[in-house]
């Protein structure tokens, strides 16, 4: 059973839904199905838009099942909790990522990789709302309890944050020189990251007027990844390279990074896109390729407590719920500007024109 749209009088939450295949969306009233017992109800606070939630919508990742309601970073306050919920009770601050089940049996569900499980369900899909609503609800050991003090605007962490601290986590050690390729919603944060983790860090990116900001985030050098001279300079220097672009450049990431080192890749680029991947580049040089797919659960559990031994938190655009179209417009076309990193809606003053039906 899942949610259903109804009259805004008898709804216990509002989406901002899209009902077409592109980038519109529209106020969706809907009713939750019956709280399961191990399930939990939350009031959202905030959301983080993320780039594949508009890659499902305008249909590169397939046809999009409509009504779609995407959202993958999503904090909130608990309302009701199942009667067999004991982790978690009603007033507590929460958060919630980009799985919300999982099959439990398999070897990599028992574990800890249940982010490879092949019976996961993402957030979001033809059976279940995601973050972008005032209310939403799911298993409840998916959901990640908060301290009072967690700012809800940091809702990022939950699918950029994760995505970038999985492979740093693996791969990156104090002293290492990492190269961060793509300052975005992705890339900000793992500058951040990494330069906790005692890396020295180098931002890589295709706009030069990104270099002072990146490195007041934490990079230590910055290269202009169109400038031929700047990489020929720098080929060679790095262990290892985290790539968050979707157009990745094998071929310039492999040569940045010396003998034996490692690239990881966290982007899904398109399916025509060239990666340029040259084998005899790396067989020759020993080098290695990581794939990585957000993270599980004890890895996001790891991030909520190194972000808070270190204060890090993504930088955001705030958006008002009612003005969600704004903050998608914004991240698909820059219109009127492009995110500053991460954009982000708040149902705050959404509450003062709607009740839900439940209260
Ligand atoms: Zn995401
Ligand atoms: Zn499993």
């Amino acid at each position: 059973m899942s949610e259903q749209p109804c009259d805004i009088g008898d709804a216990d939450g509002v989406a901002m839904a899209f009902l077409e295949k592109g980038t519109k969306v529209t106020p969706l009233p809907f009713r939750q199905p019956a709280l399961g017992d191990k399930q939990i109800r939350i009031r959202v606070t905030h959301a983080g838009l993320c780039m594949s939630d508009l890659l499902t919508s305008t249909g590169q990742w397939g046809e999009p099942y409509l009504p779609l309601v995407p959202g993958h970073e999503i904090v909130g306050i608990v309302e009701k909790v199942g009667e067999k919920v004991s982790h978690l009770h009603e007033g507590d601050k929460v958060g919630f990522g980009v799985y919300r089940d999982c099959c439990d049996m398999c070897s990599e569900c028992r574990t800890g990789h249940e982010n490879m499980c092949a019976g996961k369900s993402y957030t979001y899909d033809p059976y279940s709302y995601g973050g972008y609503a005032t209310s939403f609800q799911s298993r409840g050991d998916f959901f990640f309890k908060l301290d009072d003090s967690f700012p809800g605007y940091a809702a990022p962490l939950f699918c950029a944050g994760t995505t970038v601290y999985n492979p740093l986590l693996q791969y990156a050690k104090p002293s290492m020189k990492v190269g961060i390729v793509g300052i975005g919603g992705l890339g900000h944060v793992a500058i951040k990251f990494a330069n906790k983790f005692g890396c020295e860090v180098t931002a890589i990116s295709t706009t030069p007027g990104k270099e002072q900001e990146a490195k007041s985030m934490g990079a230590h050098h910055f290269i202009n990844s169109k400038d031929p001279e700047a990489l020929k300079k720098h080929a060679n220097s790095l262990d290892m390279i985290l790539d968050t672009c979707t157009a990745v450049n094998l071929e310039q990431d492999f040569s940045l990074v010396r003998p034996r080192g490692h690239v990881a890749l966290v982007g899904a680029p398109n399916v025509e896109h060239d990666c340029k991947l040259n084998i005899t580049q790396i067989l020759m040089r020993q080098q290695e390729l990581h794939g990585s797919e957000v993270g599980p659960r004890i890895v996001i559990e790891n991030m909520l407590e190194f972000v808070k031994i270190h204060n890090i938190i993504p930088d955001v655009d705030i958006y008002p719920f009612a003005d969600t179209q704004s903050a998608v417009n914004s991240l698909f076309s820059g219109s009127p500007k492009w995110p500053r990193y991460r954009n982000v809606i708040e149902t705050k003053d959404f509450f003062n024109t709607f009740t839900p039906r439940s209260n």
